[in-house]
């Protein structure tokens, strides 16, 4: 298969994942939080994620 992912292909993907390019946020994995960039575990009290950088957009 020489075809490239389409558009239709990522949208199916996101959704399945559910609307994280809508709102960036944390994803949450048990008591913890997950970095949506690395996918680093930080606890509840991080405000940013200490292995790449990235934080969540300010409300
Ligand atoms: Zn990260």
């Amino acid at each position: 298969m020489a075809t490239a992912p389409d558009e239709a292909d990522v949208d199916e993907f996101l959704s399945n994942r559910g609307h994280e390019t809508e709102r960036p946020g944390w994803e949450h994995d048990y008591a913890k939080k997950q970095c949506p960039e690395c996918g680093g575990l930080h606890d509840e009290a991080a405000t940013e994620c200490s292995a790449c950088g990235w934080r969540p957009r300010a409300d």
